[in-house]
């Protein structure tokens, strides 16, 4: 499939609130208010893979009547909008920026944290990227570059690459991270001329956007692989999902079937308290539960960091199931994953 095959894809799958209740069940007219509240989009790739709108896919993308009457969280939790100096670009950290190069996407996630303007804000112009490129360029201690959105692979090939040969031209910038949800929503869009263009810009890496192991399809793997055999690193991020992924014997499939398509499992996320997502959201306790049943009982390089990204604009905080008991000069004492206790003793002060 070339361009048009997965154009097409996003078109003829469903776009409205009107055409989900029709094909899904539910009342038009509260899943025409969630569509106001966030526009709906849900591809005929994965379109094909759900069941129900209640199924752990189903549930992701398929309008809700609990998104318009949701009165819990903010619009921008992550308060984004206070650490972007040029519009379409967010410098929260000392050395790295989130450039947000389109606010499109292959299917409008019912959880997204940038609902507040994912697929309603334009696409950037020439002139909008110019100067966000021309940011990068005046600040000498940003080395790395997160192209993100939107999903970055809506841009056609030719935009992309000339955007990442621009960024990589920048000679500060050492790498470039492409993260896009598409090798998981939409993976005919991973084809052979996009990773020859990809590959011009190493190094450089790619996160995807795998949530539950029903994901983990033919076609989808195929395009993770296809991305690594180009030489580029792929990682996934996952968001805790009330209902999509709360359980840890999903989260150990999926963390598993991603290695085994040479991904690694990099972050799992806290869901953000976005309006229109309070029905999303787990206990923090959850979080650690599953990142408890992973460590130690299967492979290390399967287990993700649990991060909650701090309402307001603190950044991403890794929260981490304890194991220190007691920690002194003299000895630290701990818990291994099945529960038992082990004294490590420190090394003395020198000449002791
Ligand atoms: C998540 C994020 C990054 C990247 O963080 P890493 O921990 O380096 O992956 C950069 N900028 C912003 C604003 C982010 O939210």
């Amino acid at each position: 499939m070339g361009e048009t095959g997965w154009k097409s894809a996003v078109s003829s799958g469903i776009n409205s609130g009107t055409e989900a209740a029709a094909r899904f069940g539910g009342d038009p007219v509260t899943l025409e208010k969630a569509e106001k509240s966030f526009p709906v989009r849900i591809n005929s790739y994965y379109l094909s893979l759900i069941g129900s709108s209640t199924d752990p896919l189903g549930r992701q993308v398929v309008p809700s009547g609990m998104e318009a009457g949701d009165t819990s969280g903010t619009g921008d939790p992550l308060a984004e909008d206070a650490d972007s100096p040029v519009p379409h670009l967010v410098h929260r950290y000392p050395d790295r920026v989130l450039l947000l190069v389109t606010y499109q996407c292959a299917v409008y996630c019912r959880f997204c944290t940038r609902r507040r303007a994912v697929g309603r804000t334009p696409t950037p112009t020439a002139g909008d990227m110019d100067r966000a490129i021309s940011y990068i360029s005046n600040h000498g201690e940003i080395r790395d570059v997160i192209v993100s959105g939107g999903d970055p692979l809506m841009l056609s090939d030719s935009t992309l690459g000339s955007l990442l040969s621009r960024i990589r031209a920048i000679p500060h910038v050492e790498i470039i991270r492409v993260d896009s949800r598409i090798p998981c929503v939409l993976p005919s869009r991973i084809t052979p001329e996009l990773c020859t263009e990809l590959r011009k810009h190493h190094p450089l890496y790619f996160n995807t956007h795998f949530n539950h192991p029903r994901e983990l399809t033919p076609e989808s793997i195929r395009a993770c692989e296809m991305l690594a055999d180009s030489g580029i690193p792929v990682g996934n991020q996952t968001v805790l999902l009330k209902g999509v992924n709360n359980d840890p014997e999903t989260m150990k499939k999926l963390v598993q079937g991603l290695l085994a398509a040479r991904v690694k499992p990099y972050y799992l996320y806290q869901c953000d308290p976005v309006s229109g997502a309070g029905h999303f959201l787990t206990t923090i306790q959850e979080g650690l539960d599953i990142i408890s049943a992973l460590r130690g009982y299967t492979s290390g390089m399967a287990v993700p960091a649990y991060v909650i990204d701090a309402p307001g604009g603190g950044g991403k905080v890794q929260v981490i199931p304890p194991d220190i008991i007691e920690i002194t000069d003299e000895r630290v004492v701990f818990r291994n994953y099945a529960g038992r206790v082990f004294t490590y003793i420190q090394p003395g002060p020198a000449g002791k």
